[in-house]
């Protein structure tokens, strides 16, 4: 296989796994314990070990991981590099502020670095190489495929403008009821606080996506459901990071479509030249890389000179 026909897949594996791996890292330290009979133990932990335990007291001495220098906290809010700065999801901070809760100010400076991340570069790039539900969806979707699920008669329908109207009532339910309520089924943070805390029942969410997107609809959680997606399309509308068609290199063969997860970006393939500007695009480069006429590619500086015209 050629490495252009999978570079991106690649990549976001790559960034997909790297980024789970270094929460992890930089959750755990190296604690000193009593035991029942006041022996000493060592243990590795994740998060905070003195609520683990329940016992701050019977926690002796606790070493936190080297790692957690680079990194702390889970996708809701996380600390880099000692405190430097912060990411958080903004999602999250609109539900609690929304809710009445109170924000700090690294939580709502986080917020703000992540909204200008995504919303001037790089568009829904969270979906595709940061989500850690992506995997899970990604691969009910490939087993989909194999299966032959996609080529059976569609029984259910449902509006991808769903996750919009999901996205408004979690919002509004937040405010009346004075909750973060799309956190309390949040299987995107259920399933990262469990690949780095420990899981829980936040499992039974992750295989509900998983057996949702594989038993009863393509694409279904990512491109019919998630606010978190939907919220990040709005927030990514005129992002500068785009896949641009060149429509002389076109053969019109549609590869691109079958493989998008987005299909309605594509509609101007074959009939339109230049960037794709529907805000759901996850920039996943999955267009380009089936591509074999050289008709797709990324583009920053096209959409700015296209943008003056
Ligand atoms: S749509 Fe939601 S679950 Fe899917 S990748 Fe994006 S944030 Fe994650
Ligand atoms: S248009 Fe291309 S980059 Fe955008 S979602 Fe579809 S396959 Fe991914």
């Amino acid at each position: 296989m050629k490495f252009a026909k999978i570079k991106y897949l690649l990549l976001r594996r790559i960034c997909q796994v790297s980024i789970l791996v270094l929460f992890i890292l930089g959750n755990y330290s190296i604690a000193t314990l009593k035991n029942v009979q006041y022996k000493q133990e060592v243990g590795i932990f994740g998060g905070n070990i003195e609520s683990l335990m329940g016992d701050s007291s019977s926690v002796l001495a606790k070493e936190p991981s080297i790692f957690s220098h680079i990194v702390q906290g889970n996708l809701s809010h996380s600390s880099w590099f000692g405190g430097i700065f912060s990411l958080t999801d903004p999602l999250s901070v609109m539900q609690i502020f929304l809710a009445g809760g109170g924000l700090a100010l690294d939580v709502l400076l986080g917020a703000l670095l992540v909204a200008a991340i995504y919303g001037i570069f790089l568009g829904r790039v969270y979906c595709a190489f940061v989500c850690p539900i992506n995997l899970v969806t990604d691969f009910a979707n490939f087993l989909r495929d194999k299966l032959g699920f996609n080529t059976a008669q569609r029984k259910l329908f449902i509006s991808r403008s769903t996750r919009f109207v999901i996205l408004g009532l979690g919002l509004l339910l937040s405010a009346l009821f004075g909750v973060a309520a799309f956190e309390l089924i949040n299987p995107i943070s259920m399933l990262h606080r469990g690949v780095v805390f420990g899981m829980g029942f936040g499992i039974f969410a992750v295989l509900a996506v998983f057996c949702f997107d594989l038993f009863v609809l393509k694409n279904g959680f990512c491109g019919h459901i998630c606010p978190l997606g939907a919220m990040y399309s709005l927030l990514g509308k005129f992002a500068l990071l785009r896949v641009k068609h060149t429509l002389s290199n076109c053969t019109k063969c549609m590869e691109c479509v079958r493989v998008c997860p987005e299909p309605e970006v594509l509609k101007p393939i074959g009939k339109q030249d230049g960037i794709l500007k529907t805000m759901t695009c996850l920039r996943c480069g999955r267009c380009i890389e089936a591509c074999d006429d050289n008709a797709l590619h990324f583009s920053i500086l096209h959409f700015t000179q296209k943008e003056k015209k």
